[in-house]
């Protein structure tokens, strides 16, 4: 037996490692089943070359919890390492640089989950640490290399028949889980569901009919799909390959709608399969769903630095060696090669959704309102999506028709072109509230698009901004002053008789936020009307935002309405200006209940509020 010290300056790395890592303390076992893979993975290298001349049998992993013995023990049936190798990987290589990462990253402990330490990250867990190894050479000595946890270890030469290498882990007081097999099934479900090579962790039963008889049998328990999916070519699957694979990742959700096989070498090497998920309403959002690997090996589900933010919404996994994983996560963004990936996803989305788009029109309405919402975030945020998106992003009327921006331009080019040669565009939030005024402008010609969803108040600004259409909510003026035309009607009453109007209806309002307005419309539209201007709106509900926390009591724009006053209308131009005073004040909130009941603009309580005030003034 030999034993000597490990050649690493600092003598007491192994204390420091454990505390950094601690918080990512499982991911040894990624590390070290991810050896065992490489392991076997050099070894089918080498017999394919010919370099290799044995049989290379079935290569598998093994995971041997022991919870009595307190142990953990990863096998693999791979290359082995000979005496030599011993000592150069795991003494000199591994270990001097552990220290050297830990000096580089001290502060950055995060970024050591994705990283890893190989080899090294044992220690974390485990308070010695034996590798029993034979290599795949001929003749070769096993051998036995035990180390403690502190720079010394021994070596000596053992008995060991079959290839590959043991890892056995005794594990330390507070690690000690980790040899109970309910705890490493969780672990290996999470980061080795997809590596390439078997992984065994014990047997399980299963159910086997030997002539006419049913009997219950003992199998190999595999942990992985050793051919995921996304590893496979499109021609070679089908939809329901595509649809298992989506259950095996997200076992309770609802089937996707489609999905997106992500392919290329060059400049960068990245496979993978995203998912449009049904996306029915904002609550369901879930991020966190595309799982990065990295070689078939779990990296993590926090994509947030190489996804763009509205592509987070997708589900799926993305495979791929060239992310660097050993720089700072807020360093990610800024990487030349990791911006190229976001930019190929991003590309290939936009693409997928307009391939469907001029496939079948009408399926992709019928989309519509489960990837509506993804896409107008994607065009909001995004603005190499948003060059894509604006030929497919559709807009909703009230009567369920979908039209693509310039068609809808063409379609209310007719009717919705102001005074100033503008388009304006006429929407409804909520369709059964705002029914009165989306009827008159249907009388009118107007057209009216159903923009309900909470994105849409981004994407109103957005479409104003790029698309040079000016939007206003169907009760955010008169019917007559909601599209700015040229013809003016001429006021019937001298200025002193608008005057007394005015001071009527302004003394009337008991909402003194309110603003009283008097206008020539014509003699059939109604006699008065509240309409809440959209910039007060807008500056109400930003407001409204703003101060969620606080409560809407200092919102300036919360009661603000306007009073539109019809001066030609017959009951304000004749009958009102002949009444005597008392019962002038009488009509006058008469006209205004009727004018509120139409609208419904007020809440419901203080419509109720108001409508007992104004019948005990009757009385
Ligand atoms: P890395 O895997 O990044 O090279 P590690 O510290 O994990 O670093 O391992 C150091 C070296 O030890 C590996 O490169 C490999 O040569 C050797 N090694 C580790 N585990 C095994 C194993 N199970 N079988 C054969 N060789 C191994």
């Amino acid at each position: 037996m030999q034993s000597g010290k490990i050649s690493v300056q600092t003598e007491n790395i192994f204390p420091i490692i454990k505390k950094f890592l601690y918080s990512e303390q499982e991911i040894f076992l990624r590390e070290l089943v991810s050896n065992a893979v490489d392991a076997c993975n050099k070894l089918k290298t080498l017999s394919s070359k010919g370099e290799f001349k044995g049989e290379l049998g079935n290569l598998k992993i093994e995971i041997i919890p022991d919870p009595e013995a307190k142990t953990l023990t990863i096998r693999d049936n791979g290359i082995g390492m000979t005496e030599e190798e011993v000592k150069k990987y795991l003494n000199q290589l591994a270990f001097s640089s552990a220290q050297e990462f830990v000096e580089k990253y001290q502060n950055e402990t995060s970024i050591i989950g994705h990283f890893g330490l190989g080899f090294y990250s044992a220690f974390m867990v485990a308070d010695k640490v034996d590798v029993l190894t034979l290599s795949h050479q001929p003749n070769a000595q096993a051998v036995k290399w035990s180390c403690k946890g502190d720079t010394d270890y021994t070596i000596e030469s053992i008995e060991k028949s079959t290839r590959g290498t043991d890892i056995i882990l005794h594990l330390s007081e507070d690690c000690k889980d980790y040899s109970e097999q309910y705890k490493i099934e969780t672990l290996l479900e999470k980061f080795c569901k997809f590596l390439p090579i078997p992984i065994q962790l014990g047997t399980k039963k299963e159910k086997q009919t030997v002539n006419n008889v049913e009997t219950e049998v003992d199998v190999d328990h595999i942990i992985n799909n050793t051919h995921p999916l996304w590893k496979k070519t499109p021609a070679e699957l089908n939809d329901q390959d595509y649809i298992t694979f989506y259950q095996e990742l997200y076992p309770f959700a609802p089937e996707p709608m489609f999905w997106i096989h992500l392919n290329i070498d060059y400049p960068f090497n990245l496979t993978g399969v995203l998912y449009f998920p049904k996306i029915k309403n904002q609550l369901e959002i879930q991020k966190n769903k595309i799982h990065l690997y990295c070689n078939q090996v779990f990296v993590t589900d926090d994509v947030k630095e190489i996804v763009p933010e509205f592509l987070m919404l997708l589900h799926g996994v993305i495979d791929s060696p060239d992310i660097p994983l050993n720089v700072s996560r807020s360093y990610l963004q800024s990487d030349a090669q990791v911006r190229k990936i976001t930019g190929y996803i991003t590309k290939k989305v936009a693409e997928k959704l307009h391939d469907l788009y001029k496939k079948d029109r009408s399926e992709f309405e019928k989309k519509w309102d489960d990837i509506g919402l993804f896409i107008k975030y994607g065009l909001i945020s995004d603005e190499k999506f948003a060059e894509k998106a604006t030929q497919f992003v559709l807009l909703k009327n009230t009567d369920h028709q979908y039209f693509t921006i310039d068609e809808y331009k063409e379609k209310i080019k007719d009717h919705q072109t102001d005074k100033q040669n503008k388009l304006t565009v006429l929407y409804t939030n909520d369709a059964s509230a705002q029914y009165s005024s989306i009827a008159k402008c249907k009388e009118r010609m107007y057209d009216v698009l159903s923009l309900d969803q909470i994105i849409d108040n981004h994407f109103i600004q957005h479409l104003e901004y790029k698309a040079e259409l000016h939007f206003k909510r169907v009760d955010a003026d008169t019917i007559d002053q909601l599209i700015e035309k040229e013809e003016q009607n001429e006021t019937v009453l001298s200025e002193s008789e608008l005057k007394i109007i005015a001071d009527l209806f302004t003394s009337a309002a008991l909402n003194k936020a309110s603003k009283t307005e008097l206008k020539a419309l014509s003699p059939n539209d109604p006699p008065v009307q509240i309409v809440r201007p959209e910039f007060i709106r807008r500056m109400s509900e930003m407001q409204h935002m703003m101060h969620m926390m606080k409560g809407d009591e200092n919102n300036p724009f919360r009661d603000q309405y306007q009073m539109i006053i019809n001066s030609n209308h017959p009951l304000i131009a004749k009958s009102l200006l002949s009444m005597d005073e008392a019962k002038q004040q009488e009509s006058v909130q008469y006209l205004l209940q009727l004018s509120l009941l139409e609208n419904q603009m007020l809440k419901g309580e203080q419509l109720h509020d108001f409508i007992q005030k104004s019948i005990s003034k009757m009385n």
